[in-house]
Parts: C-alpha cells; structure tokens; sequence
C-alpha cells in the first residue's frame, strides 16, 4: 500500500509563529529563537489517520513573508494550508484574507484552516474574538485557536488537514 504524503504550507505575517508551530508539531520543541536550518525545506512527521498512515510535510517560508516574495516553489504542490494570525498583532489579523486569496490564486481551493495563535497572550490581545468569528464564520473555514509555546492545540490542526484531505 503506498502511504499519503500531503504537503502542507504555512502562510501569514511574519512573527505569527509560523516556523514555531512547524517545530513544536515535527520535533516537540518550542524555542524563542528558531531560525530556519539552512536548506532544510520542510520537516514532516507521520500521523495514522482512520488506519491510514498519512506523512505530513509541512513547508516553511525562509522567512521572507512579504506578500510578494514567496516564491511559487513554495506552493507548487501544496495538497494542505494553514494561514496564521497572531493576537498580539493586528496586521497580522487583518492580513489573512489577503493570504487566503494569495493561496487560492497559486494552487486553487485545498483544504485550509485559520489559525489564531499564541493564545497565551490572551491578556494582551489586540484583537476581539467578535472580529475574528465572524470573519471566519463568512469565509466558511474552520478557526484554531492554538498556543504554540504551550502546545494547545497544534495537533488537532493537522489533524483535521489530514482528514479533510483524506475525505476529499
Ligand atoms: P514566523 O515568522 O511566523 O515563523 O514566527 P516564529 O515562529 O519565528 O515566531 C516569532 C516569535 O513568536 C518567536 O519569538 C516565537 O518564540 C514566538 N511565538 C511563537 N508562537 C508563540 C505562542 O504561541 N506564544 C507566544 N507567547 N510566543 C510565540
Ligand atoms: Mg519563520
């Protein structure tokens, strides 16, 4: 039986916490500091998903977020997509719609989630959850609000990915 392999991009503002939930989900670890490896395109990590062994490659821009300057390898291929917002930034919220559209322009419709991170800083919040509802509850996506430092909920991101993809 030939295993799926999924490959998934990660797109939002910079400092959303991008490469942190890549990180955290392939190798169990958060650091403040995570500079990208040099060379090193994606991470992956296997799931099983209904019996079914799924690897999930989950790509990583090199940094370069400026709306323009990924490059079209990065999506070539993409079967999966996270857009990711952080509260604590609100540009970064009011960019997401701009990054949907980028997406769906460069590989067309694919399962996609919004994510709504660093959820440990709810204290500081600069965006109300009233906002971010109804927005997501327009575009019909499904929202996770994770907490990458504190490992909430980053699992059930790919994991639902993994499934929309499967059931497709
Ligand atoms: P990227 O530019 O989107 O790849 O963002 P990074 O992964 O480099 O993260 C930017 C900064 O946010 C780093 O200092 C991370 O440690 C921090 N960060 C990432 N996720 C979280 C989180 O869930 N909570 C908090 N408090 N900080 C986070
Ligand atoms: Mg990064």
């Amino acid at each position: 039986e030939v295993e799926t392999a999924i490959k998934v991009v990660i797109v939002g503002n910079g400092a959303v916490g991008k490469s942190s939930m890549i990180q955290r989900y392939c190798k169990g670890i958060f650091t403040k500091d995570y500079k990208k490896t040099i060379g090193v395109d994606f991470l992956e990590r296997q799931i099983e998903v209904n019996c079914e062994d799924v690897r999930l490659m989950l790509w990583d821009t090199a940094g370069q977020e400026e709306f323009d300057a990924i490059t079209r390898a990065y999506y070539r291929g993409a079967q999966a997509c996270v857009i990711a917002f952080s509260i604590v930034d609100r540009d970064s919220f009011e960019a997401i719609q701009d990054w949907k559209r980028k997406v769906e322009d460069e590989v067309g419709q694919i399962p996609t989630v919004f994510v709504q991170n660093k959820m440990d800083l709810a204290d500081e919040t600069l965006v109300a959850q009233k906002e971010v509802d109804d927005l997501v509850a327009n575009s019909r996506l499904k929202l996770f609000k994770t907490s990458v430092k504190n490992n909430v909920c980053v699992d059930d991101v790919f994991k639902y990915l993994a499934e929309k993809y499967l059931e497709q």
